[in-house]
């Protein structure tokens, strides 16, 4: 049953071929059995879960059970939920117990989904490699000696080595197609508005967006369906009307037409990488789509101006966490002064600092218009180059990541070449827009992602480009070996 889809483990589960307890039962065993290998979970909540897969056997057998009654889930340790610790993964945080739960949680909860657990990841989701997470790496079940992504690298393990259904992720720069494409999974970042921040841990306000981690596209649709759509509790929220995600997902493809931006073929990606996309390709092509050739010309800057406005907004974001309100608070301070500066300095690991500093030069009074300004403008040039595109073409194709997963510890030194890791993802966070990766063909053996952008509040199209896909190929059913 692990092997199913969250389709397939909800229909199952409706017919009653399992119930909600068992299947429950069978995950967390699982997790028992295979976590302490990869360190996905940061927290399992077995006697919750149950609790909530009693509470969903009896909606089942009432009949008025929705959607996702039953079905076996992880949030991503970035998410409130109420009674339930929420880390993100951060010392600062390590006994934070939230009073309410996140929106994405209380409307995944109304579509009847079991909680198992929360997963790790990369502190405060800043990261590529689940490797600055307080509680320890996380390893790629595909290989153990290899990092799984990041940040939500934790949702991404336990979803590849079937310890949960599917999982909630966060894309700041490319948080939920990094680790989907390390680790051969479908994952989906919203346009920017879709679904709401409310009770989601902020680190780069302008760009968090939460979305669904999952084995194929129609589970991303029926996950996204759940957590979308206007929250007045998120000012940033847009009251855009969801539409139904799953209606369109086997529309034919004749006639769309996919550009293939010149700047992400270039150098840089891994020859054997970019030969599966190209595979990929012709494949969409017998679907019967037009690949057009098009232009990203600012592509190269989205990396520089990334790492302006993330830290910047981080920076003042993180500025709750100072020993009074949240987390952690050091022992005996002589004064307020080295209350605050001791708590953070024990409370927050390298990463978080680094980019808390930089951030706070940046917006500093001399060098504000150097930096943040100037990051902004080009911000807005990067947006631009996406509206000049989608006059010509549908959907953008083009690799996630520049290389499959690399090994641990391979690139924790050097900080600039672990941000490279997200050229291909964080145009698209910069300009709001709507993305997913999938699995194409691996190399030695390894996941490769594919990565499908789309126009604002262009869901639909992308999981309908997906899901097709998905029907006439099977990389999306690969699961690692030994699990
Ligand atoms: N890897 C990027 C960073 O470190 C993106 C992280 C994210 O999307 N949360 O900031």
């Amino acid at each position: 049953m692990y092997n199913k889809t969250l389709a397939q483990q909800a229909e199952a589960l409706r017919k009653g071929e399992i119930s909600s307890v068992e299947l429950t039962r069978l995950y967390l065993d699982r997790i028992e059995r295979l976590d302490g290998g990869l360190n996905a979970f940061i927290t399992v909540d077995a006697e919750g879960a149950l609790a909530q897969a009693a509470a969903a056997d009896q909606r089942l057998a009432s009949g008025d059970a929705p959607a996702l009654c039953g079905v076996p889930i992880a949030h991503k340790d970035i998410f409130c939920t109420q009674g339930l610790r929420t880390s993100c993964a951060s010392k600062m945080l390590d006994r934070f117990i939230a009073p309410y739960d996140a929106t994405v949680v209380s409307r995944l909860h109304d579509a009847g989904v079991v909680v198992l657990g929360k997963t790790n990841m990369d502190e405060f989701a800043m990261g590529s490699s689940n490797e600055t997470s307080w509680y320890g790496p996380v390893k790629n079940p595909w290989d153990t000696e290899r990092v799984p992504g990041g940040s939500s690298g934790g949702s991404a393990a336990a979803v590849a080595a079937r310890l949960c259904a599917a999982a909630t992720g966060t894309d700041t720069g490319g948080s939920i197609r990094q680790p989907a494409a390390l680790c051969g999974l479908t994952g989906l970042k919203p346009s920017y508005g879709r679904v709401s921040r409310y009770g989601m841990i902020a680190f780069a306000s302008s760009l968090d967006q939460a979305g669904p981690m999952t084995r194929c596209a129609e589970d991303a649709a029926l996950l996204l369906q759940a957590m979308a759509g206007f929250d007045p509790k998120d000012s940033t929220c847009a009251e855009e009307p969801v539409p139904d995600y799953c209606a369109g997902l086997n529309d034919d493809l004749r006639g769309l037409k996919i550009g293939l931006p010149r700047e992400f073929f270039a150098e840089g990606l891994d020859a054997e990488v970019a030969a599966s996309i190209e595979q990929a390709v012709t494949e969409f092509k017998r679907l019967g789509a037009e690949l057009v050739d098009i232009q990203l010309p600012h592509n190269a800057l989205s990396v520089p101006a990334y790492y302006v406005v993330a830290p910047a907004e981080c920076s003042s974001n993180l500025a709750r966490f100072d020993g009074v309100r949240f987390g952690h608070r050091c022992e005996n301070p002589k004064d307020l002064e080295d209350l605050y500066k001791r708590s953070r300095q024990e409370g927050f690991g390298t990463e978080v600092k680094r980019r808390i500093l930089i951030g706070t030069y940046a917006l500093s009074a001399g060098y504000y218009d150097a930096y943040y300004l100037k990051a902004q403008q080009i911000r807005q040039l990067i947006a631009n180059d996406f509206t000049e595109a989608f006059r010509q073409v549908d959907l953008i194709l083009a690799p996630t990541t520049p290389e499959t997963t690399f090994k641990l510890g391979e690139k924790t030194d050097d900080p600039v070449t672990m941000y490279l890791s997200d050229i291909y993802t964080i145009a698209v966070n910069l300009a709001g827009l709507p993305a997913l990766s999938i699995p194409v063909a691996p190399v030695k053996g390894l996941p490769v992602g594919m990565q499908l952008i789309g126009r604002y509040f262009g869901e639909a199209r992308l999981l309908n480009a997906a899901h097709r896909y998905q029907q006439a190929t099977d990389w999306h059913l690969q699961a690692p070996s030994g699990i």
